[in-house]
């Protein structure tokens, strides 16, 4: 339970907000818990309400501040109104996260529109959604961190994710250019891409082929949610000031 890690850094984001989408459960959740016990109050964002809860019971039971905010990152209308909600209620949003991810992976002759929609409007379309929503309060406060969670398939090929893999980079584009937009308003832009991390997307993937994918990682072993929340973390505080535009990849020695 990512509740239980207690982060190595020393960093206080007290008195910040943060927005995490996807924090029902895996790295999303172990990202909100992080930024949560680092002093951020924290917009829990997915579609989930059952698991959003438990997030934030988590936070709380840590001494934090979280809200939970039922929406589907893809709907326009529902993204505008959460972090409405969130100006509303704390005034600010110094921090945003784009972690809500799917996969609906299968060779490309096989592959059905609604598998190469979903991933695309969920992974790319839902980070465009709460980006162009939250920029202009960072613009306007002057200050801003939004870290875009990616992938190693977004850097490169991977049989049956073209859907999935054209969203990851798709993604670092976007993190490239609104990194430039933004910068001359000190709003950093920075995109982690994960290897293989354990969390219900990778547990789906069975047993055997895990077994497989470990041979051929340098570090033998699958990553941790709280070694991808780390990074957030560090990316998420004023110490990461002059960082932006980049991709920060953590795969265990994968891509090395
Ligand atoms: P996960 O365990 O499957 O969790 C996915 C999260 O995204 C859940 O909280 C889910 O919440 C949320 N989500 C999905 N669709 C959504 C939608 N339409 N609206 C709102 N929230 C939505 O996956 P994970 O492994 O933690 O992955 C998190 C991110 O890391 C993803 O972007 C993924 O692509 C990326 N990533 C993961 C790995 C890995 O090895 N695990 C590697 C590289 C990159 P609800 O179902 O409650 O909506």
């Amino acid at each position: 339970m990512p509740a239980d890690h207690h982060s190595p850094l020393k960093i206080d984001l007290a008195g910040q907000t943060a927005l995490v989408t996807g924090a029902s459960r895996g790295l999303g959740q172990a990202i909100a818990v992080a930024l949560g016990r680092a002093g951020a109050r924290v917009a829990c964002v997915a579609r989930n309400r059952q698991k959003l809860d438990e997030t934030v019971a988590a936070i709380t039971a840590a001494g934090g501040t979280a809200t939970a905010f039922e929406c589907d990152v893809a709907q326009s209308e529902s993204v505008q109104q959460v972090v409405d909600a969130v100006l509303e209620q704390w005034q600010r949003l110094d921090v945003l996260v784009n972690n809500a991810g799917i996969t609906r992976d299968t060779l490309i002759p096989r592959m059905q529109d609604d598998q190469w929609d979903d991933v695309i409007n969920t992974n790319l379309r839902g980070a465009f959604l709460f980006t162009r929503a939250a920029t202009r309060p960072m613009m306007q406060a002057r200050y801003g961190r939004i870290i875009n969670i990616a992938s190693v398939s977004g850097l490169m090929g991977n049989p049956g994710q073209a859907n999935y893999s054209a969203s990851k980079a798709g993604l670092i584009g976007m993190t490239r250019t609104v990194a430039r937009e933004l910068a001359g308003r000190k709003v950093t832009v920075n995109a982690i891409a994960p290897g293989f991390i354990e969390s219900d997307m990778t547990a789906a993937m069975g047993e055997s082929i895990l077994g497989e994918v470990k041979t051929r990682i340098p570090a033998k072993r699958l990553g941790r949610p709280d070694e991808i929340a780390d990074a957030v973390l560090f990316l998420a505080s004023p110490a990461s000031s002059y960082i932006t535009g980049q991709v920060l990849t953590i795969d265990g020695g994968l891509t090395a």
